[in-house]
């Protein structure tokens, strides 16, 4: 069962998800824990203000964390003995952070390491705390840092999971579940093999969630967060998104891929492996079913299930007519993007062989385009390459479902709307898996863009999946 930021983001909340705990301890639940909501993105803004020297600042983010735990320690353990002692078990945590930043103040720098120390705090803050107050519950539990069980390379860009020597660890977890003991892990990190304090990347608690159980072979793995399940859009764009009762694994992998924040886009792999279901649930909703994430597809198909969407990226392209013919152009596009660590979300291609178009994040949009004018000087001295550019504030709008294979009219569909709705598309790529159709179009476009495609394929309707 894991639970995110908003689910342990104060007194009510953590009260609500520790009793959901109790009242399913029957099943021997493992727990994992996200961060108080906020208190990540606070963590890395207070790093930010040491690199800049601005210390006063600084502290009063620190501040800010921990009278926001304080008060949660206050309010929820009102034996002052109780609540004194969960101050103490919390102390080392401040005397660390206390070191860290003061280091990275000196420094003015913040490695992928630091940054990734600093980070941490927030779960290996929540964790204890959590814990404590299961026991006021009378909940046997034990606070685990997945540190310990949790392993992965060092690689500062693409951390790979060690799954055998996790797996290995994971047992312990298994056995004090059996032996009625909730253990209680932290979300987001882990270490490497010499013990160097890494995280999964930001939204990756649910990730966690899935390395955990698929390790021990969980009956199920819950998802409890802050909507009734996966929609048919991000009910903040769409008023009227839906939830969607049964999703395919391969849908939910896309969907969270192309920008559904309920999910993290890695979370899927290690329920499929084992072929675990996946549940999202509503911590405020409990009763509700939810959504179940299974490797069968529900018969009644219809072919768009979501409209998701990322924002913050760059659109690259490299044009010339005089690159009709011209051999391995593209092998030297990802050449170049590869080796300046710049990650590609989107491919196109324009089957003239014209150009050659590619999304990235919209901090690496500049980098990319100054590599590629590089690696291709001696093309454009020749003129057979005319321009490399990019627009910035773009955004990827994906249309997701595995009902839409063999299905004809659905680009049309999807085109038709946008241009009634005066959405211009910068680029378009269809999946080979004909799972999703994805397109860019301006940033400022999106809330609309995804609003007529909602109607469109009337996503509104009763009875969706
Ligand atoms: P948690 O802190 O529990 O991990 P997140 O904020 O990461 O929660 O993810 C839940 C949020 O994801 C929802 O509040 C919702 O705004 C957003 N979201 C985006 N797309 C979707 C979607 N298709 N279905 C459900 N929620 C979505
Ligand atoms: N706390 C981490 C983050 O904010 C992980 C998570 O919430 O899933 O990125
Ligand atoms: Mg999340």
């Amino acid at each position: 069962m894991k639970f995110g930021g908003t689910s342990v983001g104060g007194v009510q909340q953590i009260d609500t998800a520790a009793r959901i705990v109790q009242s399913v301890r029957a099943e021997q639940p493992i727990v994992i824990l996200s961060a108080m909501g906020g208190v990540t993105d606070a963590l890395l803004n207070a790093g930010a203000l040491a690199v800049q020297g601005r210390t006063h600042d600084r502290d009063d983010k620190i501040w800010e964390i921990r009278s926001r735990h304080d008060r949660a320690i206050n309010e929820l353990f009102k034996d002052r003995r109780e609540a004194a002692e969960v101050q103490e078990l919390l102390r080392p945590l401040w005397e660390e952070m206390q070191k860290v930043f003061t280091g990275v103040s000196l420094l003015r720098e913040m490695s992928t390491r630091s940054r990734d120390l600093i980070g941490s705090f927030g779960e290996r803050l929540i964790v204890p705390l959590f814990t404590r107050y299961l026991h006021s519950l009378n909940v046997p539990a034990e606070a685990i840092d997945a540190r310990t069980v949790i392993i992965t390379s060092d690689d500062a860009d693409f951390m790979l999971v060690d799954f055998d020597e996790t797996r290995k660890r994971c047992e312990r977890l298994s056995n004090m579940a059996k032996d009625g003991v909730v253990p209680v892990v932290t979300g987001f990190i882990c270490s490497t093999p010499d013990g160097v304090t890494r995280t999964l990347g930001r939204g990756s608690s649910d990730y966690s969630a899935t390395i955990v159980g698929g390790s021990v072979k969980a009956s199920e793995i819950q998802i409890w967060t802050d909507v009734d399940g996966v929609m048919t859009a991000d009910p903040r764009l769409v008023p009227g998104a839906r939830v969607l009762e049964r999703i395919s694994y391969r849908e939910a992998a896309e969907m969270s891929y192309f920008g559904a924040k309920v999910l993290h886009p890695k979370t899927i792999i290690p329920a499929a492996d084992e072929n675990i279901p996946i549940r999202i649930k509503n911590t405020f909703n409990p009763s509700f079913q939810g959504t179940l994430i299974s490797p069968e597809t529900p018969v009644d198909q219809r072919s768009v299930k979501t409209v998701t969407s990322i924002t913050g990226l760059s659109l690259v392209s490299v044009e010339g007519r005089g690159m009709i013919g011209m051999v391995g152009v593209a092998g030297r596009v990802f050449t170049t993007t590869s080796d300046n660590r710049i990650t590609v979300l989107m491919i196109s291609q324009g089957s003239s062989e014209q150009h050659i178009s590619l999304v990235v994040s919209k901090a690496d949009g500049e980098s990319a385009v100054k590599a590629l004018k590089r690696e291709f000087q001696h093309e454009m001295e020749k003129r057979r390459i005319d321009e490399i550019s990019s627009v910035e504030d773009v955004s990827i709008i994906a249309l997701v479902g595995e009902g839409m294979k063999g299905i004809p009219g659905v680009a049309a569909r999807a085109f038709n709307a946008l241009e009634a709705g005066s959405v211009n598309i910068l680029m378009i790529a269809q999946g080979s898996s004909e799972l999703n159709l994805s397109f860019v179009v301006q940033q400022s476009d999106v809330p609309r863009a995804v609003r007529l495609l909602h109607d469109a394929f009337e996503l509104h309707r009763a009875n969706v999946g």
